[in-house]
């Protein structure tokens, strides 16, 4: 036999026998479901809840999925200044026959406690201008997880087509300077750090012209490949939120939360209008809007992988929601 410990956490929206118990079983059953395991290979369970934790005993819940054999006792967490509050941690101790990489199972606000151990991906897709990387960093800042933004990469591919003077909606002149470019990011705690060809871009890839040739890039499959496997290379590793057209539904498919974001044409292109009139840049709203629609044509009507809601994703209209109800939203999605 082969000796294993599983962790888990979950956190409550509230002191109530109720929520203890429904969370505690959800969190037991996750453990169980992910690591198929069945109650004989499980030797004893400590519970810990935070000091803010007195309505029952965490422990009841698994006597109540049948556990009535498995020794089980509940403790108190020690209590740490600043530590996330209303908490229950499980620590589980089981034997199998053979070797095998058990998951530890972090769920609601907990995943934020060691989002080493149990990764956290969230997919944030929709059109242009719906607040996406606004959020998406927000969100990640304040899961302290990382923030990657897909759009500066076909921006980096945009911006080198220009500079060699090449047509960005047309393949054959695109593909061919594929095999000598090299996109890569940096996630810093700071935000995200874009090169290209080992030249820091992060700033050049921001303006309209660069944006309209991402958009025309990002329709050409080989554009999409190359980026993609660098997307799913970083996700493969680290807890994060990533934003873009096509994470929830190609990128990420087993994204552990995925987030739709929209808003009218309208909106958006104020939106964008304001951002850059605050960068003293002047633009015509009706331009802005004009290519904001032909921004949004090209994502979805795209052959391949092309801007859709992800079926399992959350559709959020953010078009009269200030940014703070947008986060408190999908916060309160993470802690159902
Ligand atoms: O999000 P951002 O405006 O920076 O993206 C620039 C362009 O890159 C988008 O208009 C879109 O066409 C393309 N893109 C994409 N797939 C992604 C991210 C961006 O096609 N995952």
């Amino acid at each position: 036999m082969k000796y294993f410990a599983v962790r888990g956490a979950i956190s409550l929206s509230e002191n109530t026998k109720e929520e203890i118990l429904s969370k505690t079983k959800r969190l037991l059953e996750q453990i169980i479901q992910k690591n198929r395991l069945e109650y004989q290979d499980i030797v004893s369970i400590i519970f810990t809840a935070t000091r803010d934790v007195d309505a029952a005993y965490p422990a009841v819940s698994a006597r109540e999925l049948g556990m009535t054999s498995i020794p089980l006792i509940c403790c108190q967490e020690m209590y740490v200044e600043n530590s996330l509050p209303l908490c229950i941690r499980v620590l589980m101790h089981v034997q199998l026959e053979e070797e095998r990489e058990l998951q530890h199972v972090y769920l609601g606000k907990a995943v934020m406690l060691r989002p080493d151990l149990a990764r956290i991906t969230i997919a944030i897709d929709g059109p242009a201008g719906a607040g996406k990387s606004t959020i998406a960093k927000l969100l990640a800042e304040r899961l302290g997880i990382l923030y990657l933004d897909t759009g500066a990469m076909y921006r980096a591919i945009g911006l080198k087509v220009l500079e060699n003077g090449k047509d960005p909606s047309n393949p054959q002149d695109v593909v061919p300077l594929l095999p000598d470019t090299d996109v890569s990011v940096r996630l810093e705690k700071e935000g995200q750090k874009i090169f290209l060809d080992g030249r820091e871009v992060t700033g050049e890839i921001r303006t309209q012209e660069v944006s309209y040739a991402a958009s025309c890039v990002g329709t050409i499959p080989e554009v999409r490949h190359k980026l993609v496997e660098l997307q799913r290379e970083i996700a493969k590793k680290v807890s994060l939120v990533m934003d873009g057209r096509d994470i929830g539904t190609y990128v990420m498919p087993d994204a552990t939360l995925k987030i739709f974001l929209t808003a009218t044409p309208e909106e958006r292109a104020k939106r964008r209008w304001r951002e850059l009139k605050e960068k003293g840049i002047n633009v015509d709203y009706n331009t802005i809007l004009e290519e904001i629609v032909q921004r949004d044509a090209n994502d979805s009507n795209r052959r391949f992988a092309p801007l859709r809601k992800a079926e399992d994703a959350v559709l959020i209209d953010t078009t009269n929601k200030s940014v703070t109800q947008v986060l408190e939203e999908i916060e309160s999605m993470l802690n159902s």
